[in-house]
């Protein structure tokens, strides 16, 4: 248990101008406000706030942090109010514990939406102020701690829950590793006490068998003298959730694990990281693909070492982290240590984005709060709480890839990113004209799934724009926002339009005029919300928010009569015709050709897709069927399953494709072929090959059926159009090893 003097000491340790008089200050004031509260443990309650702000010592936090560490429940808990704290110890103070309090009372136990909506409120907390939730886990961590006097077995279980999935997740992603791995382990001893007990055993004699991490470390120590490199070496074992996750991962027993211990060496320059790094791969045998320079290529919470595993000086297989001694205070407290260097108004996402500007471009990128600036702006655009809920979670807690620029600068995206979404996370403006992509010197198709190290070039056209299409394989939230937004944004210039239209009909119709002018005077009183400009008033009649007659009611009152209840039913018909004003209007401009989609009768901006079970390609003869959700579906004519759809003439569409799409220069579309092939060898090899040669991408092949003397082969490839198809067709049957080629309709 940590005493007051034992705190001011350890802050001044770090912090020899810390403000000692605010610190004791808060301490006497939460003293007071808690009186003679308890714990769980039956300890006064103030041992909660000095521990919590004995962790922020540790965080080397600055004096402001420290004294609501120690304030942080007086308002939720006493009778303490927000003016008497700010009053007291001033407005940055107060807005810290305001933020710690409202953060208090998010819960994550609640039905999705509410979840999402809480999530929402936790990542505007945090950007707020970054300190908020580095003093809320510094809580949670203590509350873990001394969860054990704690008898509502229940409620344990539901807090243990929760720091698992939200609080060790955000402590990670802030990279404060060491409190990651405790919250975690905490977690892990309530949540599965058995497999905690077990893996502690083990470790306990594991540790005892022979002291192998001090021969090591003493072997390591001397092959760096011998280099003549200065550095310190030590060796760390893992925590248990984290040999736990592995061992379930990779199906491992404890005695297969090869990195209980991860040896760590320490230097004072990058360059000598690199030597050690040198020295490693010469004294002793690198084990393939376990290299990693996240120095060069950080990872997204500004993690950065060298990894790599070698067969050590026992025979034992060892991990070796090498980083710098910056690098390892970034390592161990990631924000925390970025904090050290704050600006003096505070490290709030305004401030950082002033930091980055001043600092180079390739410092920007090992920022922590890029993610959290990233997720803000994604807050702005996005309405339905539940979608962002999904895509910050997406973010939050999968894996990234690293792309490069031709230039040879980073892009970090969420793993399964394609080049458009890296175009997204390049600039907004560049996804929104990609036409297609090149990646490591060819051209692949825009859904194509990024690995780490592609280069990846965009190809851009001022005439290209967004399409429905994209949002079914871009995975990072900023494309989709970007893609969404834009259509958005067309959606609203068609309302707006169709509005317009529909208003000079009825007027017209009516035997009145207007002008812009005049309908602008009066569109707040229209009988409709949300609406203060001509634009909206046009875009509410576009979506048949808004009627004509409302507008004739209020521009043109002479003309409009009260209804009677026959006028009303005319009223009705007269609304039915609005509608199908609005629908002749929508035909007409279906007459663009939308090139994104390469279909001449869709309006663009409506959600296409093209249908599994018979894969159309441009040249063949199709339909569209207006879906019921959203979008239309296009189907060969021939498609089987259009007979559904035979008494419902309404949602059939004409559709033809355009002329470029015919000629293959837009895009690749999903062709299946069967292949019924002589059992001679090599004939796969032949087949692939002049797939290949032809210019068309083999997504998936597998063999279905190995008879005597043949075997029969499917295989989904990319193809640009039924020509490109006929012509592959051509070459394949040319082969002296096909008997048949057959297009599949279906893939099961
Ligand atoms: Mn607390």
């Amino acid at each position: 248990m940590i005493r007051q003097y034992e705190l001011i000491e350890k802050v001044r340790a770090y912090n020899p101008k810390a403000d000692v008089g605010l610190i004791n200050r808060a301490y006497v004031y939460s003293m007071k406000a808690h009186g003679n509260q308890k714990r769980a443990s039956g300890q006064p309650y103030l041992v909660h706030p000095l521990a919590v702000a004995g962790i922020l010592a540790d965080l080397q936090l600055d004096d402001a942090s420290i004294a609501v560490g120690l304030l942080h429940d007086t308002l939720e808990d006493t009778l303490s109010t927000y003016d008497e704290i700010k009053g007291l110890f001033g407005q940055e103070v107060a807005d810290l514990t305001e933020g710690v309090t409202k953060l208090s009372k998010i819960s994550f136990e609640d039905k999705a939406v509410e979840q999402a909506e809480n999530f929402r409120k936790l990542l505007l907390a945090m950007s707020k102020d970054i300190r908020v939730l580095l003093i809320k886990l510094a809580d949670r961590v203590h509350n873990m701690r001394t969860l054990g006097a704690f008898s509502n077995e229940q409620k344990k279980r539901r807090i243990a829950r929760e720091t698992m999935d939200i609080y060790a997740q955000l402590a990670d992603r802030i990279g404060l590793h060491a409190l990651k791995a405790e919250l975690e382990d905490l977690a892990f001893q309530i949540l599965e006490p058995d497999e905690y007990t077990a893996i502690t055993r083990r470790m306990a004699d594991w540790r005892e068998q022979d002291d192998l991490v001090g021969r090591v470390t003493a072997v390591l120590k001397d092959e760096l003298t011998k280099a003549g490199i200065k550095a310190e070496v030590s060796g760390r074992e893992k925590a248990i959730y984290s040999i736990y996750t592995k061992m379930v991962r990779k199906s491992l027993a404890f005695d297969q694990l090869t990195d209980i211990v991860a040896y760590r060496i320490v230097t004072d320059t990058k360059r000598e990281c690199y030597e050690v790094l040198g020295m490693l791969h010469d004294r002793f045998k690198a084990i393939p693909g376990r290299f990693k320079d996240y120095i060069s290529a950080p990872k997204p919470n500004g993690y950065q070492s060298l990894h790599t595993s070698v067969v050590g000086p026992f025979g034992n297989r060892m991990e070796v982290q090498i980083r710098t001694r910056e690098m390892h205070e970034i390592a161990e407290n990631g924000v925390a240590a970025h904090w050290l260097y704050k600006p003096a108004e505070g490290t709030n996402v305004k401030a950082e984005e002033t930091q980055l500007a001043a600092r180079p471009a390739h410092d920007s990128r090992s920022s922590p709060y890029r993610w959290l600036k990233s997720l803000v702006e994604q807050l702005q655009g996005v309405d339905d709480p539940a979608e962002f809920y999904e895509n910050a979670k997406l973010e939050l807690f999968s894996d990234n890839v690293f792309a490069f620029t031709p230039k040879g600068d980073v892009v970090q995206l969420p793993r399964g990113a394609t080049p458009l979404d890296f175009a997204y996370a390049v600039h907004s403006n560049l996804g929104n004209k990609t036409v297609s992509a090149k990646v490591n010197g060819s051209v692949v198709p825009l859904r194509r799934v990024l690995e780490n190290g592609d280069m990846v070039e965009i190809v851009t056209s001022p005439h290209q724009h967004p399409n429905p299409g994209w949002r079914e394989f871009v995975v990072s939230s900023r494309a989709r926002a970007a893609i969404n937004r834009f259509l958005r944004q067309q959606e609203r210039v068609e309302q707006v339009r169709l509005g317009r239209e529909i208003l000079e009909k009825a007027a017209r119709r009516d035997g009145w005029s207007w002008t812009e002018k005049e309908f602008a005077k009066i569109v707040t009183k229209l009988p409709v919300q949300q609406v203060e400009s001509v634009e909206d008033a046009f875009a509410a009649l576009g979506q048949g928010r808004l009627f004509p007659r409302q507008v004739m009611e209020i521009m043109a009152p002479e003309l409009a009569q009260p209804l009677s209840p026959a006028k009303a039913a005319d009223k009705a018909a007269e609304k039915a015709v609005e509608r199908m004003a609005k629908r002749k209007a929508e035909e007409s401009a279906g007459r663009i050709v939308d090139e994104a989609v390469g279909l001449e009768g869709i309006t663009p901006g409506m959600s296409v897709h093209f249908a599994k079970c018979c894969s159309p390609l441009p040249g063949e003869d199709i339909v569209g069927i207006i879906a019921t959700g959203k979008g239309i579906n296009i189907h060969m004519r021939t498609c089987k399953n259009l007979e559904q759809f035979v008494d419902q003439p309404d949602r059939w569409l004409p559709v033809r494709w355009s002329s470029t799409a015919e000629h293959g220069d837009l895009r690749q579309f999903i062709c299946r072929l069967r292949f019924h092939v002589k059992n001679d060898p090599g004939a796969l090899a032949l087949i692939t090959s002049t797939i290949a040669n032809a210019d068309a991408n083999i997504i998936e092949i597998a063999t279905e059926n190995r008879n005597l003397d043949s075997t029969s082969i499917r295989c989904e490839m990319e193809i640009k159009s039924k020509e490109h198809l006929n012509k592959l067709i051509q070459h394949l049957s040319g082969l002296k090893v096909m008997l048949r080629v057959e297009k599949i309709y279906g893939w099961s």
